[in-house]
This record gives structure tokens, C-alpha cells and sequence, in this order.
């Protein structure tokens, strides 16, 4: 198994590009949607959660009420980390999980986070960064997915910047062109990506720890 981090901002096109690489035969390991199974009613995220921050964050059909959550955390920090405190370990141990999973495999495995990549946290072999200047990420989510621009603006404000993210890089893959444009940068990155090294059977950062102590950078998941 290789693995993979794939990171990008908000409407950079990680998940185009992700999707072009399952094609191409890429396991998708995607933190987002994970962490929304996580937070399903009765999950124990959700459970902990509500614990913590009550029903004012449960929606009126039972399930996670997301904008009162972000109203309650993203002005506090400290609160916001207590959040990441609870959702984080959980997601860590699900992707473990996922990547013990093909360990031993030829898999390819892509780790597709919003948050930047600490290689200590996953064994990941490469990190690629979707590149899209920012004017251009914010049409495209205002114009294709709907959004408000005053949201998908302050979405933005609340993610790594472009340059924190091309700091930690090991791969760009500009995405200022339109979709053929990307569609035939794939080939090279899916090149690159097999050509990384494999992850050890005993690597370490494949185990659960034991009182989790996983990192939280004061960048959201929620
Ligand atoms: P992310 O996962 O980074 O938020 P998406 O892959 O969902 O971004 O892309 C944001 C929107 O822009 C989507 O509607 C997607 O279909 C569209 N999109 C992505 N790349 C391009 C491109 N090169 N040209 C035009 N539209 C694009």
C-alpha cells in the first residue's frame, strides 16, 4: 500500500481530482464524508457532541444542526478545539481502520483532507496540493455549487491558505484551467503516486493509540 495525502482548499477541485483518480484506480479515503457517517444520529460523535454543546445543535429531524454548531465554535477557539478534541481521535481511528484495510496490497490509498497533512499523524508518502487561485475557487462555488460568495469567502478565510498549502507540497496540480485541462494532468500525478515508497507493515502510525492524543491545528472538521 501507498498512501497518498490530497489536500486543496475549499472549491480547489480535491474532489474532482479524486474522483478522476478513483478511475484510474486510486482507493479514495475522503475525511470529510467520514466524518459526516461519524456524525450521524446515534453515532457515538454525534452523541458526544450533543453531549457537550446540547440540543440547540440537534436539527428539528434529530439530525447534527451543522450552522448552529460552526455559529457556536468557529468565534471561540477554545471551543472550537474542545469540538476537534472530540470529532478528531474518532476520524483518526475510522482512517486507520480504512488503511489497515489494504496494507500488505498494492493499493494505492489517497487520503483526501481539507486540513494540511502532518506525515506523523498517517503514514502518507507524498502530499498533492489542488492549486486554484482563490478568485477563481470562489466563482466556481458561487456559479456551479450555489453557494453565497460572503460564505464560501469566509470558508476560505477559516482554511489554510494557498501558500501554507503549497509550502507542505510535494505535488501541484493547478487547477486554474478548465476540466480537460485537469483531466489531462491525472495521468502524470496517478505516475508519480505509484512511484512513491510503500508503507511498512509495522509502521506505527497505522496503530491506535492508546489515549489518543491526536493532534488538533484549531482547523475544523465540522
Ligand atoms: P473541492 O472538493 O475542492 O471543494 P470540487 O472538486 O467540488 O472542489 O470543485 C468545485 C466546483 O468546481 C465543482 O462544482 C466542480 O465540478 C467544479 N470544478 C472543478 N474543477 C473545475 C475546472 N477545472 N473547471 C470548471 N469547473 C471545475
Amino acid at each position: 500500500m501507498i498512501v497518498v495525502g490530497l489536500t486543496g482548499g475549499i472549491g480547489s477541485g480535491k474532489s474532482t481530482v479524486s474522483e478522476g483518480l478513483a478511475r484510474l484506480g486510486a482507493v479514495i479515503i475522503d475525511a470529510d464524508a467520514m466524518t459526516r457517517e461519524l456524525q450521524q444520529p446515534g453515532a457515538p460523535v454525534f452523541n458526544a457532541i450533543v453531549e457537550r454543546f446540547g440540543q440547540e445543535i440537534v436539527a428539528a429531524d434529530g439530525s447534527l444542526d451543522r450552522l448552529a454548531l460552526a455559529a457556536i465554535v468557529f468565534p471561540n477557539p477554545e471551543i472550537l478545539k474542545e469540538l476537534n478534541a472530540l470529532v478528531h481521535p474518532e476520524i483518526g481511528r475510522a482512517i486507520r481502520s480504512r488503511m489497515r484495510e489494504h496494507l500488505g496490497t498494492d493499493s494505492v490509498v489517497v487520503l483526501d483532507v481539507p486540513l494540511l497533512i502532518e506525515n506523523s499523524r498517517y503514514p502518507v508518502a507524498g502530499v498533492a496540493v489542488v492549486d486554484t487561485p482563490v478568485d477563481i475557487a470562489i466563482d466556481r462555488l458561487v456559479n456551479i455549487r450555489g453557494m453565497d460568495e460572503t460564505d464560501a469567502r469566509a470558508r476560505i478565510a477559516r482554511q489554510a491558505t494557498r501558500e501554507e498549502r503549497l509550502a507542505k507540497a510535494d505535488y501541484v496540480i493547478d487547477n486554474s484551467g478548465d476540466r480537460d485541462a485537469l483531466a489531462l494532468l491525472l495521468p502524470a500525478l496517478w505516475e508519480w503516486m505509484q512511484g512513491l515508497e510503500p508503507v511498512a507493515a509495522d509502521d506505527q502510525r497505522l496503530a491506535d493509540p492508546v489515549d489518543p492524543p491526536d493532534a488538533t491545528d484549531g482547523k475544523s472538521l465540522a
